[in-house]
Formats: structure tokens, sequence, C-alpha cells
């Protein structure tokens, strides 16, 4: 299958997130969490001017799921989802809004300041997985489609299966190095602990092990 190349301001960005020295790693939760319901936001707020489109409020949550087996972590949504085109191009090329271009105009700071302060996104992943999947079916669209990468060397889009709408997002855990153990993202407590931290402000159901958080 066809690899394909990041944009080079997103190659940058996640190269800055794979070498990270950041200790707060556990951020990429929140940044998963945030474009879950963002995703699920577009859809309720299309089911507003669009009569042939019901929200219904139950049916619509955050799911989180860790495989210790696997060094699985999947965190799945029931929001808009991503066409193909969609995956290219808002994964392969960093958001406007994105850490990147904050820091082209403060070049003094350094990157833990940035990291800190604002929203890195979806590359934010690539501190805790080596691979990254991404498996989304769109809203009124027929297939599914399965994006992947392990790092800055690029992509690949391929069809997949997926019954509903939605996204599931899959990160393979990296294994411990002497000096960093990766573990805590597969452990349901500390998960359960990180999650708390940062769903405040998340107006859906966030579940694991279909509990509520
Ligand atoms: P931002 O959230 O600031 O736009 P991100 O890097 O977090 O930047 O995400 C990039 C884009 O990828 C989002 O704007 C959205 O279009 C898309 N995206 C990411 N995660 C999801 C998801 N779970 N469902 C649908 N779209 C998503
Ligand atoms: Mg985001």
């Amino acid at each position: 299958m066809e690899k394909k190349q990041f944009q080079a301001e997103s190659k940058r960005l996640l190269e800055m997130m794979i070498n990270s020295i950041y200790t707060q790693k556990e951020i990429f939760l929140r940044e998963l969490i945030s474009n879950a319901s963002d995703a699920i936001d577009k859809i309720y707020y299309k089911a507003l001017t669009d009569d042939n489109l019901v929200f219904d409020k139950d049916s619509y949550a955050i799911k989180i799921t860790a495989d210790q087996q696997n060094r699985t972590l999947t965190i799945s949504d029931t929001g808009i989802g991503m066409t193909k085109e969609e995956l290219e191009n808002h994964l392969g090329v960093i958001a406007k809004s994105g850490s990147l271009a904050f820091k082209k105009e403060n070049e003094t700071k350094d990157d833990h300041t940035i990291i800190g302060q604002f929203g890195v996104g979806f590359y934010s992943a690539f501190m805790v997985a080596d691979v990254v999947t991404v498996i989304s079916k769109a809203l009124n669209s027929e297939g599914a489609y399965k994006w992947e990468s392990s790092g800055a060397d690029g992509y690949t889009i391929e069809p997949c299966e997926k019954d509903t709408v939605g996204t599931d997002i899959i990160l393979k855990i990296k294994e411990n190095t002497e000096e960093e153990s990766f573990d805590e993202f597969l452990d349901d407590y500390r998960l359960r602990s990180i999650i708390k931290k940062y769903s405040d402000f998340i107006r859906y159901p966030i579940k694991m092990d279909d509990e509520q958080i």
C-alpha cells in the first residue's frame, strides 16, 4: 500500500511529539476526548437545522477501552466521523489553530511551555503510542476508512469495515523503556483519574467498561 507523506509542518510537530521529553504525557487523553466531544457537537448542531437528523441524546457517548494483552487503548465516539478526504485533510495536515502556528509567533518560548499552554491536538497521541490507527465512518457516507501511522514516515488510508457512524482511535501504547514507563496508560484506575482530571467541560458521557466516569 502506498505510504503518503505528512505535510512538512505536520511532520515537525509529529517529531516534536514522538521525541517529547515532556512529562505531562497524559494530556494526549484530554486532546482525544476533546476531539471526540467536538465530533459529537458537530452532529448536535447539524441536527438543530436538519429535520432529517434527530439528536437522540442517549446514543451519544465517548467510550474508552484498555486492552493490556494487546497494549491498546481505544477512544471511540459516536460523533460525525470523517470521510476518506477528511482523514487525509484533517489528520495529514496540521490545524491552522494548532500550536505550531502559535509557536512561530513565540519563538523564544520552549516547547514545554507551548505544549503546556495550548492544545497540541491529535498528534499528541504519538507521545504514548508508536502506532495510531483511526477507523472512521462519516455521517451520510457509504463506506468506512482506516488511517494508520507509525510516525513521521507517513500514513496509509484504506477502506475498512465499520457499521456505525463515528470514530475509533486505537493507540498501540509504547513499550516501557529504562527511563520511562507507559503501562500507566493501560491501567484502568490511572485512566479513570486522568479522565476525571480533564473532562469537566465535556458535555457527553465518558464510559469505561460501560460505566460512566
Ligand atoms: P483541532 O481539534 O484543534 O482542530 P486536532 O489536531 O485535535 O486539532 O484535530 C484535527 C482535526 O481532525 C479536527 O479539527 C477534526 O476535523 C479531525 N478529528 C480529529 N479527531 C476526530 C474525531 N474523533 N472525529 C471526527 N473528526 C476528528
Ligand atoms: Mg483537538
